[in-house]
């Protein structure tokens, strides 16, 4: 008598989305009873039960080793033939180890891909896994491999694009360093292997290269990480073929000082010493220098997008005139610690490569304009030391996201799809995923808000849209629970009283400093059960993947992102063409609301939306493109935390399988009916595999005709009011017999 059978078996109608043990179906009757047994460092290791006394277990671990436990700390374990499915849907007992056991036998045999459900899981192999490549694109293509890839993923969004005439998507989504850039390259190799042909697709493939060169950043986690979300949007043409892509990029967010080598290691294209500046006959010439074949394949990545020669040129000036604003220095000249610019290498370097008057360059980083009084009379006011400073960076900084949004706009038209557009586009996210650190500050607060919206779309797609459907067709189908996040989704937007709201405010007050905004939020939010206020500086939300603790330590700053328009005066007064057009890019902007209008002494300080505002409203425009598309999910997982091959920590797997959700999509996908069509559509897909004539020729007889004729069982579909649901799996033998006829 096993205590654990006692236990009261969960109602299958409700089940936990707390992913505690819900699969509690009784084992007391197996015979050999092979159950997980949790050691004292949180890993899992399987036991097989002895003898059972009260309620207490004997059990033998694999070193032969016999322990006496207590039965309810037990966990079922599936027999040995379900080691290794590919779907943890077959899975009979679907618990937490079993499910990390079943991910860890794939990973160890190099099968990194497993479904779960409707879910591609993708585990980070650190290594070349062959995998990929011609071969493994034809045996997807032909369907004589079905084992989960991405490759497979991605057919189905083809499929289901032509089939339906619905566009789809791609949501890639994972911690940092879980492969999510990785994977989608993977995804745009198989849909430019099927929809090839017109020689865009080269084109397609050569922007991960630009992008990454400026855009990624080495960090602690990982060696090349996107510092930028990405929407690629895939065109097709009525034949299949790709005819054009359109990007579209959410906020760069480093934090970066210039005068850090990792900064200036990146921008030398990944090698540190690659960029070399030199004087030729009054010429100079911008080479990336020691890697050659780097340089070769940057250059050549931005012939094929169609960067005119002049314009590469000028990129690789703007780079330049970055790094030698790091080097600009600043002396004192006075008793109140105002500055002037040294006048150097440096300072002389930075005007000719962008193109100004060397005077206004050390106007712009040593004083600032402003007006004053009743009569907006114009006074300069020097600046100090440490104000040079940030407005040396703030304008290093403008001029490199500048390139960066400009870059993107040159591939977006080379990319741009022609007047013969069908409509049809399959879109491909990678987004930098939920990030929880030691310290937390305004980039992982804008990071985990863009989850937290990634989140609920998933939510709305898996769990609500499907019980909304099945509802409203009339299906009996038990309700399940879902984790919902829009009470924190709300703690952000909610104006005037969300996190954003309060943080735009505070930016705009001259006197607002962290500490006052940090004040303002507990003030305001400490009712609500996603925020807690913490000690100083520092607040807490409540994530759907876990709290997160935020700093506030420079996030009035980072959010005001303040260039002022003496900066932006020198920009538009350069003779080179690229300072020119960011220049005016950026009054654009000011003409929106912006934060910092109210800065210091009134003047034309500053402009700007804040970088809450435009985050959010990029966050919105992409989900927005997304909301049409039909949803496929790869949830890409990070095994270990030293980026090395083999190693697979379970704990660290856990944590991410439950902030992804991916056990309650498990269960909810086998108890649900994730294939549907509309009578009509299924009548005419199948309706000409039938046999024998059918007396009614209505939609919902023939299909009722074809379900007999193919013997699909009462329990593995239902009909509705308007469309037929399947159990997953149902349809693939109608449509081997449809492609086979
Ligand atoms: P971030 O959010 O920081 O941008 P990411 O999720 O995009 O991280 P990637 O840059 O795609 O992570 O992957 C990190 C590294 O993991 C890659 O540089 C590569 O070395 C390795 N990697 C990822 N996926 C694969 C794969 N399928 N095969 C081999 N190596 C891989
Ligand atoms: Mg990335």
């Amino acid at each position: 008598d096993l205590k654990a059978a006692d236990t009261p078996k969960q109602s299958s109608k409700q089940l936990h989305v707390d992913s505690k043990w819900s699969d509690t179906t009784p084992f007391a009757s197996k015979k050999k009873l092979q159950s997980w047994f949790q050691l004292p460092d949180g890993n899992w290791e399987l036991g097989t039960t002895l003898q059972t006394f009260g309620n207490e277990s004997l059990i033998s671990l694999a070193d032969e080793k016999v322990l006496r436990v207590n039965s309810e700390t037990l966990v079922p374990a599936n027999p040995d033939i379900l080691d290794g499915v590919d779907d943890l849907m077959q899975l009979s007992y679907l618990n937490e180890p079993s499910v990390l056991y079943n991910l860890q036998y794939r990973y160890n045999r190099d099968m990194i891909y497993t479904k779960a459900g409707p879910v591609l899981v993708a585990i980070n192999p650190f290594k070349k896994v062959s995998l990929y490549g011609n071969d493994f694109v034809e045996a997807y293509k032909r369907k004589s491999l079905d084992s989960p890839h991405v490759y497979a993923i991605t057919d189905t969004a083809m499929r289901e694009m032509i089939r339906d005439e619905v566009n789809q998507s791609i949501i890639i989504s994972g911690e940092s360093g879980a492969g999510k850039t990785e994977t989608a390259k993977i995804a745009m190799q198989y849909l430019a292997a099927l929809g090839g042909g017109s020689g865009i697709e080269k084109e397609i493939l050569k922007t991960n290269p630009i992008l990454e060169a400026f855009g990624n950043a080495k960090t602690l986690r990982n060696d090349n990480s996107s510092r930028f979300g990405k929407l690629i949007e895939i065109h097709f043409s009525e034949t299949g073929k790709i005819s054009g892509a359109k990007i579209q990029t959410l906020v760069q967010l480093r934090s970066f000082a210039l005068r850090h080598k990792r900064f200036r290691q990146r921008v030398l294209v990944n090698s540190p010493e690659l960029f070399n500046v030199q004087r030729e006959k009054g010429h100079i010439i911008f080479f990336i220098s020691s890697v050659p074949e780097l340089q070769h394949s940057l250059e050549e990545a931005l012939d094929i997008v169609h960067v005119k020669k002049e314009d590469q040129e000028s990129v690789f000036a703007m780079l330049a005139a970055v790094l030698w604003l790091g080097n600009v220095s600043f002396t004192v000249v006075d008793s109140e610690n105002h500055v002037e610019p040294v006048v150097d290498e440096g300072l002389t370097n930075v005007a000719t490569l962008i193109g100004c008057n060397i005077e206004e360059l050390k106007l712009a980083l040593s004083s600032r304009k402003m007006r004053v009084g009743k009569r907006n009379d114009t006074i300069i006011q020097k600046l100090t030391l440490a104000q040079a400073i940030d407005t040396r960076d703030a304008l290093a900084k403008s001029i490199y996201s500048c390139l960066f949004d400009w870059l993107v706009e040159q591939i977006n038209k080379s990319l741009a799809v022609g007047k013969r557009r069908t409509g049809r586009s399959i879109s491909i996210l990678d987004i930098y995923g939920f990030e929880s650190f030691e310290r937390n500050s305004f980039e992982q607060f804008c990071i985990n808000y863009a989850n937290e919206r990634l989140q609920q779309h998933f939510n709305r797609h898996l769990f609500k849209l499907e019980q909304e459907e099945y509802i409203q067709d009339g299906i009996d189908w038990a309700k399940v629970d879902f984790e919902d996040n829009q009470a924190c989704l709300n703690l952000f937007e909610k104006k005037p009283l969300g996190l954003q709201s309060l943080l735009d405010e505070e930016s705009t007050f001259p006197n607002g400093t962290d500490l006052s905004f940090a004040n303002k939020l507990k003030q305001h939010l400490s009712s609500n059960p996603c925020f807690r206020g913490e000690r100083g500086k520092a607040f807490t939300v409540c994530h759907y993947a876990g709290e997160v603790s935020y700093d506030t330590t420079g996030f009035l700053e980072k959010n005001r992102d303040l260039l002022h328009m003496d900066s932006i005066q020198l920009l538009s007064s350069c003779t080179c063409q690229l300072p020119q057009a960011f220049a005016s890019s950026m009054l654009v902007q000011s003409e929106k609301p912006v934060v910092g209008a109210l800065h210091k002494s009134g003047g034309a300080d500053s402009q700007k939306l804040s970088v809450t505002t435009k985050f959010k409203g990029q966050l919105f425009q992409l989900m927005q493109r997304l909301e049409n598309t039909t949803p496929h999910f790869i949830r890409c997982i990070k095994p270990n935390n030293f980026q090395s091959p083999g190693s697979y920590n379970q704990g660290l797997v856990l944590q991410q399988l439950r902030c992804c959700g991916v056990l309650e999509v498990v269960r909810i996908s086998r108890s649900g009916f994730p294939t549907r069509m509309s009578h009509q559509k299924f009548a005419r897909r199948y309706g000409f595999l039938l046999l024998d004539h059918v007396a009614s020729q209505d939609p919902l007889s023939v299909s009722v005709a074809i379900l007999h004729q193919f013997n699909i069982l009462p329990e593995m579909y239902q009909v509705g009011y308007t469309k037929l649901f399947f159990r997953t799996g149902q349809i693939g033998v109608l449509e081997d017999t449809r492609n086979r006829t």
